[in-house]
């Protein structure tokens, strides 16, 4: 039988917006409250992708690490997820500068990479609007998705983890 593809994806964005309760999300289907903010874990999962069975490895970033440390997490990963947290600007601000240290680390090559608005549950406190984040990834040419990882109702989660599946694929 063919080996199936392995994907390296890891997870950035500033501390807080909810990348560990996103994978977690995406991992088990279930939300988790509180998460320990300072930990970085790798997990390993088997998803299936458009009919591909795809092994995935998943690095949740603690997004506290010193520059070295992110960078070397970049090149280690072969796909991206950025997070930032619709109620939390400065979240939303994070993004580009992050984005830039990729397309620095991965240089030559175009980077697959998804963007990810989350915590659209608290919509009475946003502080990123749909448009921004749509412009903004439109900017970076990549995928955007507006998502929750405690109410996960159409499955946008999931959906996000696997475009970034699908562009590693691609390329
Ligand atoms: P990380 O530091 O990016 O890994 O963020 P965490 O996953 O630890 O989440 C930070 C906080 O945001 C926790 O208190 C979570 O319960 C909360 N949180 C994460 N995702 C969501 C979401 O989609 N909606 C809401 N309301 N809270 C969330
Ligand atoms: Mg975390």
């Amino acid at each position: 039988m063919a080996k199936s593809p392995e994907v390296k994806l890891a997870v950035f964005g500033r501390a807080g917006v909810g990348k560990s309760a996103l994978v977690v999300r995406f991992l088990t289907r279930r939300f988790i409250w509180e998460y320990d903010p300072t930990l970085e874990s790798t997990y390993r999962h088997q998803a299936n992708v458009d009919d591909e069975v795809v092994a995935m490895e998943i690095l949740d970033t603690a997004g506290q690490e010193d520059l070295q440390q992110r960078e070397s997490h970049m090149r280690w990963g072969d796909g991206f997820i950025i997070v930032y947290d619709i109620t939390d600007r400065g979240s939303f601000e994070d993004v580009a500068p992050l984005r830039s240290l990729l397309e620095d680390v991965k240089k030559p090559k175009n980077v697959p990479l998804v963007l990810v608005g989350n915590k659209c549950d608290l919509d009475h406190a946003r502080q990123v609007g749909t448009e921004e984040g749509e412009r903004l990834a439109a900017e970076m040419a990549c995928a955007f998705y507006e998502c929750s990882a405690c109410a996960d109702e159409g499955g946008a989660v999931a959906e996000a983890f696997h475009e970034v599946c699908r562009e590693v694929r691609r390329r």
